[in-house]
Order: C-alpha cells, then structure tokens, then sequence
C-alpha cells in the first residue's frame, strides 16, 4: 500500500518489545489459566506504581467497575451519581445491578464531574427521598477530575467513590497518581487504552479486605470447600496469566508511553494552539498531569468555518482516523430516562468536540502528514470564514 495513504489510527497498540518473553515463560510454565505467577507479578507491579496497597487484575475495565460498584455495597433500586461527559461502559455497570444511574454535567476546565453540581445533585436526590450510594468520577481522556473537591464532597456526605480510570493510567492529581483517591478505582488495558493486554482491566485499592472479595467474586464465589460450595452469585472475571504478560511488558514502557502522549499534545498545542475558534483540553494550572491519552480540541463552527465533523470526514479522506467527543450519557436512547444534573457542558463537547490522532507509534511522518492535513483545513477555510 502506498505509504502516503496508510492509515494513520486514532490509538492503537504499541507492544515495548518485552512482552513475549513473559508469554513465552507462561507457555513454558503452562501457566495458561487465569491464575499464575505473572498475575501476581503484574498486580504487584501495578499496586507499587499507583501508591495504593493492593491490585486484582481482572478480564476489563468494566468488570472491574461492576465489582468495584458491587463491593461499596451498590444493590437493586439505590442510585448512583456519575458523569454524562463519559463512555457507556461507566454506566452499564451501575445498571447491571440493577441500580439507577444520576448524571452529573461537567466543568469547562477538565470537562469532568462538576463538584457543585455534584452536591446540588446529592442535596436534591435527598430530598426526592434517598442518599446515593456510590459517586463514580471519570478521568476522561486521561485528565484528572477535580479530586480535592469531590472527595471534599463525598466525604461531607459519606458516600464512597469509585474512580473510572479507565483512560488515565499515569495521569497525576496533587502528585498522586489517579485511581488512588477513592475506595476502589478501576482501570483498563482494552486495546485502544494506554497500555494494552489485547482486554482487561483492574480494581486498586487500599482496602485489603474488599480487593480479597473482589478475588472471590471474579472466580465464581467459591466457598472454602474442597466440594464447589456457593454462598452468593459470583462471576468469571479474573484476567489470564497469559495476558498479564503482556501487562507485565507493558508495565516496563508506561512512562514512555505517558512522554510520547503528552509530546503528541504539545505538537499539536504548539501548531495550533493558537488558532482562533480552537481550544485544547489542556491541563489546568497546578495540580493537574494528564497522560493525554487522547488530544481533544473544541472547534467553534462560527469562528472556524467549519465544525468538528468536517474536520473529521477531510481528515477521513487521507484515511485519518479522528472522532467525535463522548456522546453524553443524558443524550443516550439508553440512558435517556435517567435523573440529570445538565448545566450545557458536556452537550458543548460534543456539538465541538474532536479526538485527534493520538497512537504513539506515529513515526514523524505520519506527525507531519496530519499536521499539514490540519494545516490545510485551517488556512483555506480560515480565509473566508470572516463571520
Ligand atoms: C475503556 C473504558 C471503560 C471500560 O473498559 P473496558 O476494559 O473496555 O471494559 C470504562 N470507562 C471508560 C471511560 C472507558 O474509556
């Protein structure tokens, strides 16, 4: 194929070279189940980077949601308060237990959870009868939500936080690594995520006790009996040992993998930064590193000339893959019954919101090739678009 049209993807995997060894001693081992040492090894290894105390690698990110809901105690009819500005694998969980999901609207600067809105939402859920019993943050597109605010609130009302850190494996609050605020927090290594073992995820913790449970209930809800004796409904959600050698490989390379995607955001801040009608979710001052798992900009149509999605068909015509921001749970056939907490921002995002190419295995061509198809877009429309 003509390398002037290869496709250039918007994430996608990127093996460090690494990670074979670790299958191939799985494979020699006969270790192919999902127990064994690089399972151990791979949560050890995850716990000591997150700062938290304990790790159980399990088959996704949303398994690791739907426990981490489960063990804050979430049942049939509670209600649980989480962001609009976020994929439907936050949600699904809440309603696989048979729970109700309240959505929360975002702040314009990390477009995550809004803390006022978060507790207006509280104050007005217990007046309509009942204390929510679980508040599920999302670090979209890997930048931190506003932590010290949240927790400030969830602790107020005594409600446990699930984080969704699904997207932000190495992104940074207060010096802290994300995923380590709240009760549990769950993470992916989904094929399109930072890091990748093809499909999983994982729930962290300091609590010992609950990553304990969260064990028994992702192998079934064994009893202690040597008879396959059950006490509760369990599920099959433990990672394969195969797999967490990938993870292990994985693990060696986050750092650079974090390094490439905050250079991917600077490449394009610094190209376009300055665009009329162009704004970057870049990270607020101070407290906040973001992994950039995806660069994202707003294009303002009126200022433009044009919108976010004739950027992404013109950039589709060079096979670019770029794609629309979240669709808003509120606005989802699925979820469109659900209690909302809407200020506008989150349906903003969306009307303007672009995911620019952001794999880190482009090499400096396939850089250039979107920054001048980019360029492009932007100089010819610029010049008639005095609206
Ligand atoms: C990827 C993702 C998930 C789910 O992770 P899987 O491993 O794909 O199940 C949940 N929430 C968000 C915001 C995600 O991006």
């Amino acid at each position: 194929m003509d390398k002037q049209n290869k496709r250039i993807y918007l994430a996608c995997p990127h093996m460090g070279g690494q990670e074979l060894p670790y299958i191939c001693e799985a494979f020699a081992q006969n270790w192919i189940a999902p127990v064994g040492p690089n399972i151990e090894k791979f949560e050890q290894v995850l716990a000591n980077y997150l700062g938290v105390k304990h790790v159980a690698a399990l088959s996704s990110g949303s398994a690791a949601l739907h426990l981490g809901l489960l063990l804050c105690g979430v049942q049939a009819g509670d209600e649980v308060l989480t962001a609009t500005m976020t994929f439907a694998a936050t949600v699904n969980p809440i309603v696989y237990l048979g729970a109700t999901p309240v959505l929360i609207d975002s702040e314009p600067g990390t477009w995550n959870m809004d803390p006022v809105l978060l507790e207006e939402a509280i104050l007005d859920r217990l007046v309509k009868g009942k204390l929510p019993k679980a508040i599920v943050p999302v670090h979209i597109y890997g930048m931190p939500a506003n932590m010290e605010a949240i927790m400030a609130v969830a602790d107020r009302y005594q409600i446990p936080v699930v984080e969704d850190a699904t997207e932000a494996l190495g992104s940074r609050y207060k010096g802290r690594a994300v995923g380590s605020f709240g009760r549990v927090a769950a993470f992916s290594f989904n094929g399109n995520k930072i890091i990748t073992t093809s499909g999983g995820g994982a729930l962290a913790s300091d609590d010992g006790e609950l990553i304990a449970k969260a064990r028994f209930y992702a192998t079934q809800a064994r009893d202690h009996a040597p008879h396959y004796q059950h006490s509760c409904i369990g599920y099959n959600y433990r990672l394969s040992n195969v797999l967490a050698g990938i993870g292990l490989g994985q693990m060696e390379v986050l750092e650079q993998r974090v390094a490439q995607k905050r250079a991917l955001h600077d490449f394009y801040l610094a190209r376009f930064g300055g665009v009329p009608g162009l704004q970057f979710l870049s990270e607020p001052a101070g407290d906040y590193f973001s992994n950039y798992w995806l660069t994202t900009v707003l294009i303002d149509p009126l200022v433009c000339g044009f919108g976010r999605e004739d950027l992404r068909l013109y950039l589709e015509s060079d096979n670019v893959e770029s794609r629309p921001a979240w669709k808003p749970m509120h606005l989802q056939p699925v979820f469109k019954d659900c209690p909302a907490y809407i200020n506008g921002t989150a349906e903003h995002i969306f009307d303007f919101g672009l995911c620019l190419p952001s794999a880190t295995n482009m090499d400096a061509d396939d850089l250039e090739r979107v920054g001048a198809l980019l360029s492009h877009c932007f100089t010819t429309h610029h010049a008639g678009a005095s609206v």
